[in-house]
């Protein structure tokens, strides 16, 4: 008798609870956050004290308080003193390669892709693009999340990128992650393999890692960019070195995912890159930890990281053995010299007008996802862009990139509503970013990283 009165208490008690989750939508179905200083991702000045109305998963309105009716019935959530931006756009990450510090092929797998998606969402990274390393499960798992049936952060994906045989990129996992092909012809072949997938993009690497290895040549890259248009797919390159990417720009391709690292850019690479509105994504999170952990990463002592770390990986990371294995990675001092390049070009690039897209290619062994974008908005602001140029390069800039498709990354009427909560205000220093007291995606308010000591 006792059990089944406790029985009885617990449903009535699940049924209140289930109430009380479902209230945040409002009787109307409708959320209104008001008095946050506003940043619509788009460049537009803020909004001081703005009022942002949610209908289901979209923004149905967003303005200044007093210029924006409040629909009734909604449920009102006084957000003074917070700042609202979107929820970032990640325009070059992987998913499913690592688990913990290794690299598997195993590790490409549900469970661990759904952890990584979550933990980039917990970071405030509302959307991702896996860029090429993908084994064909992404697929399948991005019509599953697209049908609401895995969380985190949106899957977006190019499949399996475009190598070179013995050469880039090197050392990867699963060999079935990825072509390389020996002729244009087979490039073509397999750009019409890859294509009834609809990729979100196309990737392929064009590096020789310091003349070590054998780079892809101009006649494959060609071949691969002009099959995949005629298949209405775009093109995104790993590229390293100012000549590639000026042969690139030339043959047709949609987006750098990496800075030029090797010379200054000069203004034919700007030309062609404005001329045909192709769109940079810095990496420098990705640069910068080729090297930095061989000077001890001053983020191993930052609690935002270890939030989203195994203990056991944030043992690893600080141990002696670690820092002086990181001291013996071959080319050490000519890969802090790229970074130093890549950020010199990022802001000649970007003050000439050409189009920055956040991204950082998180999710290889130590680049932490999530972490790793929130420290690329740093960088973006030490090489010399303003906290507003880096988040449109995060949000407005990163939808853009993706295309028509892609209806979030701003804060208007009709987008889907992705959006950060922030404690303070990352136009007075872009770290506040990190400030997060919530995360919203597609509607609903999801817990960030910052709110639990370890994910
Ligand atoms: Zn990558």
């Amino acid at each position: 008798m006792k059990i089944k009165t406790c029985g009885v208490i617990s449903t009535l008690f699940r049924v209140f609870f289930l109430i009380s989750i479902c209230a945040p939508v409002g009787i109307a179905g409708t959320v209104v956050l008001e008095g946050a200083r506003l940043i619509d991702g788009t460049g537009n000045p803020p909004i001081e004290k703005s009022v942002l109305v949610i209908e289901g998963n979209r923004i149905k309105t967003v303005g200044a308080m007093g210029s924006v009716p409040i629909p009734e019935g909604a449920r009102v959530i006084n957000l003074r003193g917070k700042t609202i931006i979107p929820a970032l756009i990640n325009l070059h990450g992987h998913v499913g390669l690592t688990r913990g510090l290794e690299q598997a092929a195993a590790n490409y797998n549900e469970e661990n892709i759904r952890a990584q998606l979550e933990k980039y969402l917990a970071y405030g990274v509302g959307t991702v693009v896996s860029l090429g390393n993908d084994q064909d499960l992404v697929y399948s798992l991005r019509e599953r999340q697209r049908a609401g049936k895995l969380p985190g952060a949106r899957l977006y994906t190019a499949g399996r990128g475009f190598g070179v045989p013995g050469g880039y990129p090197p050392g990867l996992a699963s060999p079935g992650d990825r072509y390389r092909p020996q002729t244009p012809e087979q490039a073509r072949d397999e750009v019409r393999e890859l294509a009834p997938h609809h990729p979100d993009f196309v990737k392929i690497w064009v590096d020789d890692d310091f003349g070590r290895l054998p780079k892809m040549k101009p006649e494959i890259y060609q071949a691969i960019i002009e099959e995949a248009h005629r298949n209405h797919l775009r093109v995104v390159a790993h590229v390293f070195y100012l000549c590639d990417a000026k042969a690139l720009v030339r043959a047709g391709i949609d987006g750098l995912g990496h800075s030029v690292r090797d010379l200054p850019v000069d203004q034919e690479l700007i030309a062609g890159m404005k001329a045909r509105s192709v769109f940079l994504v810095p990496t420098l999170a990705r640069d910068e930890s080729t090297f930095a952990y061989a000077k001890g990463a001053p983020w191993l002592a930052d609690p935002f990281f270890e939030a989203g770390v195994e203990p056991a990986v944030l043992a690893t990371l600080r141990s002696p053995a670690f820092l002086e294995k990181s001291r013996g990675t071959p080319n050490l001092a000519r890969l802090e010299t790229a970074f130093e390049m890549a950020r010199r070009n990022l802001k000649t690039l970007s003050d000439a007008g050409v189009k920055i897209a956040g991204g950082t290619d998180s999710g290889p062994p130590l680049r932490f996802q999530g972490y790793s974008e929130q420290r690329e908005l740093r960088l973006m602001v030490e090489a010399g862009l303003t906290p507003m140029q880096a988040i449109v390069a995060f949000t407005s800039a990163g939808a853009e990139a993706l295309g028509t498709k892609a209806e979030f990354g701003a804060l208007a009427p009709g987008k889907i509503a992705d959006f950060l909560v922030l404690d303070a205000d990352p136009l007075e220093d872009i770290r506040n970013t990190e400030k997060l007291a919530s995360v919203w995606h597609e509607g609903k308010p999801a817990k960030p990283v910052s709110a639990s000591p370890r994910l």
